[in-house]
């Protein structure tokens, strides 16, 4: 027994670390929602930020933050780089987000809530940030929202407008896609600051919110939070085109540790794939005090994903 615990002990603090990372990847704040970019040689990592104590019983969520990586393993803090004080229109927390690039720009769309006003009276709202490098300084890249919650009523409650995730196609068509509760897409014009054509509603199966597209190979994938035995699992649909018909593939992640809450961010990086989501599993942490693991993902041949397996030890370093 003793020889198991100095075997834990050397495992955990042995002279080999960090040969591994661990989870949650972000220990010296509370982060959610993460949305991986890769640019160039390095992944970018933007995340929701919870502040709410530990008594609290509701997200509190001032400010959004960057982190990078070149090895999955070691991570750069680049702090606070945006918050709902950005946009002149906007108040109140600073949801689920998603950074792009596109012609030289990074277009960080987010969710948060709008101020009563010509625009829009008030609840959710998506807005558009943008920066000639990853990490910023952004703006507001229109000056207004991008969506507020009047331009869709197929739900009535007012904080249906959230995360939002854009896929740009091979074709250099964007997609914005998002929602709570329902699913939303509408195609983007090239600025990435317009709507180009009507707002769609689909319907994956099990749906809640935080969903996250991509193409690999021939397939397009939408993978979301979805209603799980409450608290929320990772559900997905696979799709011939970005604008379907999507057909229901599964659960992919079982519910996450402590947290009510996950939110799926899947990207490829020096060839590997990985799946990022959140848990509460940090000491004091929980459903409003939140924290962003990464895993791998695995595809099968016929592109469906397996389960993913949930570690405390992460990923290794990526070469
Ligand atoms: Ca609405």
């Amino acid at each position: 027994m003793k020889n198991t615990w100095l075997a834990a002990l050397l495992l955990t603090f042995g002279a080999n670390l960090p040969a591994q990372a661990q989870n949650p990847i972000i220990r010296d704040v509370f982060t959610a929602d993460p949305a991986p970019l890769v640019y160039r040689d390095t992944l970018f990592l933007y995340t929701s930020h919870d502040t709410a104590s530990v008594q609290e019983t509701n997200y509190k969520m001032p400010d959004w933050r960057i982190y990078s990586t070149t090895d999955m393993v070691h991570w750069k803090d680049y702090g606070k780089r945006l918050s709902p004080r950005t946009f002149a229109w906007a108040t109140g927390d600073a949801y689920a987000t998603q950074c792009v690039y596109r012609n030289g720009k990074f277009y960080w769309f987010v969710s948060t809530f709008h101020k009563k006003d010509d625009n829009s009276q008030g609840g959710a709202a998506i807005g558009v940030a943008v920066s000639d490098r990853p990490t910023g300084p952004f703006k507001d890249a229109i000056g207004k929202a991008l969506i507020v919650n009047e331009m869709t009523k197929d739900k009535p409650h007012a904080w249906d407008d959230i995360d939002p995730t854009v896929f740009v196609d091979d074709d250099q068509q964007a997609y914005l896609y998002w929602g709570n509760l329902s699913c939303r897409w509408v195609k983007l014009k090239d600025n990435m600051t317009e709507l180009a054509g009507p707002i769609h509603v689909i319907k994956p199966k099990n749906y809640i919110e935080g969903p996250w597209v991509y193409k690999r190979k021939k397939l397009y994938y939408l993978v979301y939070a979805s209603e799980g035995t409450k608290p929320e699992m990772i559900e997905y649909c696979t799709a011939p085109s970005a604008t379907g018909p999507w057909t229901y593939r599964g659960i992919i992640q079982e519910n996450s540790p402590n947290s009510f809450t996950t939110h799926p961010g899947i990207i490829d990086y020096k060839g590997k794939s990985y799946f990022f989501y959140h848990n509460g599993a940090l000491p004091t942490g929980g459903s409003y005090r939140r924290s962003i693991c990464v895993d791998y993902l695995t595809y099968n041949p016929d592109g469906t994903i397996q389960k993913i397996v949930q570690t405390t030890q992460g990923v290794a370093p990526a070469k």
